[in-house]
């Protein structure tokens, strides 16, 4: 259980009391640093390469002792992020050729991107973002007039997704204030918000957020990132019954990572457990090929085969799709089976 005292604290709090060093989180956590592969150096690699952040709320959902706990595995530096590995490089999707602004991606036709913040409540190993330039990329005031414009000056864009970096590391004032420039534009009718902040930090859904979320006269989708049946934890329900009750559609995007959630079994049970919460599966993405990542990665024959058995288990409903981005595609593509 989480204690009273974390789940009542701000989040704002709660993310400057998030565990910053990989020794402290083993430790906390009653793991011998010397037994994990590569040792205490290999974590001190790791976290030279991508700095350990993790707050409180997700350390509660991992299992004391575990070293291969799969949401420990997620978050622990290992020395193996160090080793270079062919077609792994630090901008797999070539994002900055479609960043015609600061903290605007253009790909997909109808939606763009607003990186509105560069930092995260979490640092996951596997994020083709390690390596992205979130300092120029950062939705500052100043710039929201030319991003305005840029919508104009494309009106099929009818949707506009939040993402970062983690859209929810932003303190809601800005957020609602970005969000009233963004609904005078007629040609708006979706606000989308891609975030894994209320999963390891579930007070993240608080009355602030809650006020402006309802106020927009935009229809806004929550799509958050759930790897495993064991991040949905109590206090993450009850945040998500507040989302519902404000009218949010709710989805789930997740990554599929070599020893965290590579089987048919533990994809269905999430599944599951997503649509007890009132969420449905949305994408199940490949792993971006992001230098210090490979050590996740799974082969295309194994992805198809779990697939499969997902296919054959699940009402089709609860199958997300199976996709992967290639750099230019005007949309994820389908992994063929
Ligand atoms: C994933 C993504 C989107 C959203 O795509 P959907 O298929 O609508 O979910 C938009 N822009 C970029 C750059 C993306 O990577
Ligand atoms: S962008 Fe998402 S996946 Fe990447 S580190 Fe932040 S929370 Fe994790």
């Amino acid at each position: 259980m989480i204690p009273k005292t974390l789940a009542t604290l701000h989040w704002t709090e709660q993310l400057k009391q998030a565990v910053r060093d990989p020794l402290t989180l083993c430790q906390q956590l009653n793991i011998n640093p010397t037994q994990l592969p590569g040792g205490i150096a290999g974590l001190e690699k790791g976290q030279q390469l991508f700095k350990t952040l993790v707050p409180q709320a997700f350390i509660q959902l991992m299992q004391p002792g575990n070293p291969l706990d799969p949401l420990l595995q997620q978050v622990l530096p290992l020395g193996a992020e160090g080793q270079a590995q062919a077609g792994f490089v630090s901008d797999p999707l070539q994002e900055k050729s479609y960043n015609p602004l600061p903290g605007l991606i253009h790909k997909y036709t109808s939606r763009v991107l607003l990186t509105t913040s560069g930092a995260c409540a979490v640092n996951c190993r596997y994020c083709f973002r390690r390596h992205f330039p979130y300092a120029e990329n950062s939705l500052s005031t100043h710039a929201s007039q030319a991003i305005i414009d840029y919508l104009k000056q494309h009106p099929k864009i009818n949707e506009v997704i939040l993402s970062g970096g983690d859209p929810l590391a932003t303190p809601d004032t800005r957020l609602a204030t970005r969000v009233k420039q963004l609904e005078t534009l007629p040609q708006l009718k979706r606000l989308r918000i891609h975030t894994r902040l209320p999963v390891v930090i579930p007070a993240r859904i608080n009355s602030e957020f809650l006020s402006w979320i309802t106020a927009t006269r935009l229809k806004v989708i929550l799509v958050v990132h759930i790897n495993h049946p064991q991040e949905i934890g109590a206090e993450l329900v009850e945040s998500l019954q507040r989302l519902k009750q404000a009218g949010v559609l709710l989805l789930n995007q997740s990554v599929i990572l070599a020893g965290i959630n590579d089987q048919a079994s533990i994809l269905a049970e999430l599944s599951e457990k997503l649509f007890e919460q009132g969420i449905l599966p949305y994408y199940l993405h490949t792993l971006d090929p992001v230098a210090g990542a490979a050590h996740f990665a799974i082969d295309d024959k194994r992805a198809r085969q779990i697939y499969a058995e997902l296919l054959a288990e699940l009402p089709g409903f609860l199958v997300p799709k199976l996709v992967r981005e290639y750099p230019n595609q005007p949309a994820k593509t389908p992994l063929g089976w």
